[in-house]
């Protein structure tokens, strides 16, 4: 078969590797109907995750029809068309059991160097480096799928795949974010990035009841995208509009700060003054992974009492980290993969229902053929992309 895979830096290629095949009574093959690129496939991309081997399969949003499964699958049969959440649960550990399946103690063979890295591991995931589960993505033309009876939805017909393909990610990333804000009826929540899961965190974030979303973001297109499909009040072009966000922030929310903010940036955001400089200097040289500019500017801008929630990923210490303001404002602090299992089927319901139309945030289509010119576009914001899906 086909797949999108990883060699080094910037280097991603189309390979023919060999069909994957049934491990497990409890594996399911899914042949892939629709597939994307994550901004998370970004960090892999650009070489800041650790454990990647050449020839990795990569991609973790991925949907299909089954064509195999073990016989200890009951829940899923030869035909079915399911989406698949992007982290691997065992659906019996003690953390599957309540709901947070990206915390998962039993899919990931690999745990020791997550451990080593955090002192804890969490789930595996589809096609993202060895430290989390060295399994096989699904930027291919089928996919193997473990604990086929714990991931896998079946999904109905009258849904095209690019309403339900985020499902598996994107989508209840966004929505989880917004939702852990604890947000109340009349709040004003400020989202940093507007890349797909910031625009998935402000849709969340108004459909749980926020008054005022207010975007932030450098590009044009993704910022008009803000205000247009996402319906975003507010617009900061951080690199247009002002020098100090902080400051903007509170002016647009008369002196109190966003009741909560939500990174949706991450560990390779973009900064211009000089502590962002130095801190891509030492992400460079491997001294930090992580560039946390916006995540620090999240923290210094919630208002007293607000939620920093992270949806955003970061990978290791960051230094110069505003605890105090923290503290002082008494903030909470939240982030974490998302446990997407959780979200499939209330969203795919609020989909139904014409809440949320997952498809206006894609701007590109591609055949999976196409997947290294993609992965080059998304990455540099060129050609005003902001998500692409891949068709076998
Ligand atoms: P993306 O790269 O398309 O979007 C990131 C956006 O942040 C871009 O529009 C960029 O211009 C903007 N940005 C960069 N620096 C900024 C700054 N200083 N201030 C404001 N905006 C800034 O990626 P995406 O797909 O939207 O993903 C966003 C983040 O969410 C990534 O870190 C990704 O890994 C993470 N993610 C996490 C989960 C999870 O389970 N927690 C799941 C999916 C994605
Ligand atoms: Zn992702």
């Amino acid at each position: 078969m086909k797949a999108v895979c990883w060699f080094g830096k910037e280097d991603m290629r189309v390979e023919s590797v060999p069909d994957p095949e049934l491990l497990s009574p409890r594996d399911a093959i899914v042949r892939v109907t629709s597939t994307a690129i994550c901004g998370s496939d970004l960090h892999l991309y650009g070489g800041k995750v650790p454990s990647m081997r050449k020839g990795d399969i990569l991609g973790h949003e991925f949907m299909g029809e089954v064509v195999d499964v073990g016989r200890g699958v009951k829940n899923l049969k030869t035909g079915d068309r399911v989406v698949v959440p992007f982290p691997i649960s065992c659906g019996s550990c003690h953390y599957c059991k309540t709901e947070r399946y990206s915390l998962c103690d039993n899919s990931n063979p690999n745990a020791w160097m997550l451990e080593a890295l955090n002192g804890f591991a969490g789930a595996a995931l589809f096609g993202y480096s060895h430290m989390y589960g060295g399994y096989a993505g699904g930027q291919a033309e089928f996919v193997r799928v473990p604990y086929a009876d714990v991931g896998p939805k079946t999904v109905p017909g009258h849904l095209s795949d690019e309403q339900v393909l985020f499902l598996t990610d994107i989508l209840p990333t966004g929505y989880q974010a917004a939702e852990q804000c604890g947000i109340r009826s009349g709040d004003t929540v400020a989202v940093w990035g507007c890349g797909p899961v910031g625009q998935f965190a402000i849709q969340s974030a108004l459909l749980l009841g926020a008054e005022r979303v207010i975007a932030i973001d450098r590009f044009p297109d993704r910022l008009a995208m803000a205000r247009d499909v996402s319906r975003a009040s507010d617009l900061v072009n951080y690199a247009s509009d002002t020098d100090d966000v902080v400051e903007t922030l509170k002016q647009l929310t008369g002196g109190r700060g966003p009741d909560h903010v939500i990174d949706a940036v991450g560990m390779e955001a973009h900064g211009t003054d000089a502590y962002s400089r130095l801190e891509s200097g030492k992400q460079v040289l491997k001294l930090q992974m992580d560039r946390a500019t916006a995540l620090r500017q999240a923290i210094q801008a919630c208002g007293k009492g607000g939620t920093v929630s992270v949806p955003g990923v970061y990978a290791g210490l960051i230094d110069k980290f505003p605890m105090g303001q923290l503290f002082a404002k008494g903030c909470r602090l939240v982030g974490g993969q998302t446990h997407a299992h959780r979200y499939v089927q209330p969203l795919l319901e609020r989909i139904e229902r014409g809440e949320i139309d997952p498809a206006a945030i894609i701007t590109h289509r591609m055949r999976l053929d196409e997947a290294p010119h993609g992965y080059s576009i998304f990455q540099k914001k060129q050609d005003r992309c902001i998500k692409i899906v891949l068709t076998p």
